[in-house]
């Protein structure tokens, strides 16, 4: 039955009032942009996080391993080029007839380095990641496996050379310690802000190439203490020798 004429009106005005909401709503819709994750990012999200977790947990059954038979073991991170072969070659060098020193060298594809350091006599264990970018707790652990751990005192571990991925994967060290050289330029501390902070010892490489390269050893130390003040920074010439004294010092007290 029609309404009659007197219903006509709010009846009409309900209409425009739905009109109007509606043209609101499809306003607001066409403001709003929308992306579907797949499944697949989805699952690479929970595989990052409980791979994290995992190497969390064995980087700490490493160290648990480690304090047991009363070895320090320090992680040395660094970019390619920086040094950490040259600069661990020469603390063995230093440490290796007062302390029992080994080595673990992750390298990608070669045994350059191993054999570099193999050639001071103390046990390397060479950990090829093939096209991995950092180590892992895993891999250490395997390493430890194949060490013989008793007499030992100190355990240098070149990480992969990388200022980004090492940062988050613990070994399940005592330190960790970044290498970065003038010749890498001004401004990888502050392009690599993670890589410091998570670290107790920096090293500024290559100090006697600092004029020639135009790079300022003060700014980045600087830069550094930006990032974290307390971080302690040793400028280094492992040509020199400037500031080994200092970083083997450093060594012995971790
Ligand atoms: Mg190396």
């Amino acid at each position: 039955m029609p309404d009659s004429p007197k219903n006509e009106g709010p009846r009409n005005q309900n209409r425009e009032i739905g009109l109007a909401s509606e043209a609101r709503s499809k306003e607001r819709k066409a403001m709003i942009q929308t992306i579907e994750a797949s499944p697949d990012e989805i699952y690479d999200i929970e595989l990052e996080h409980s791979l994290l977790e995992a190497n969390a947990k064995l980087a700490k059954e490493n160290r648990a391993l480690l304090d047991r038979h009363g070895v320090t073991a320090i992680d040395v991170m660094g970019a390619i080029g920086s040094g950490k072969t040259t600069l661990i070659t020469r603390l063995v060098g230093r440490l290796k007839d007062q302390y029992g020193v080994a080595v673990f060298n992750g390298d990608a594809t070669t045994s350059n380095d191993a054999d570099l350091i193999a050639s001071q006599s103390v046990p390397v264990v060479q950990i090829a990641t093939v096209n991995g970018c950092h180590l892992d707790a895993n891999l250490v652990g395997k390493a430890l496996r194949k060490t013989s751990l008793d007499n030992l005192r100190l355990l240098f571990i070149e990480n992969i050379g990388n200022l980004i991925c090492p940062a988050e994967f613990p070994l399940g060290s005592k330190a960790r310690v970044v290498v970065v050289s003038v010749t890498e330029g001004p401004y990888m501390v502050r392009k690599h802000p993670h890589m410091f902070l998570g670290a107790q010892l920096v090293v500024i490489n290559k100090i006697d190439l600092a004029e020639a390269m135009g790079v300022s050893v003060s700014d980045l130390t600087q830069d550094v203490h930006r990032l974290k003040p307390d971080l302690a920074v040793i400028p280094t010439s492992c040509k020199t020798g400037a500031g080994l004294d200092e970083v083997t010092a450093a060594m012995l007290a971790v």
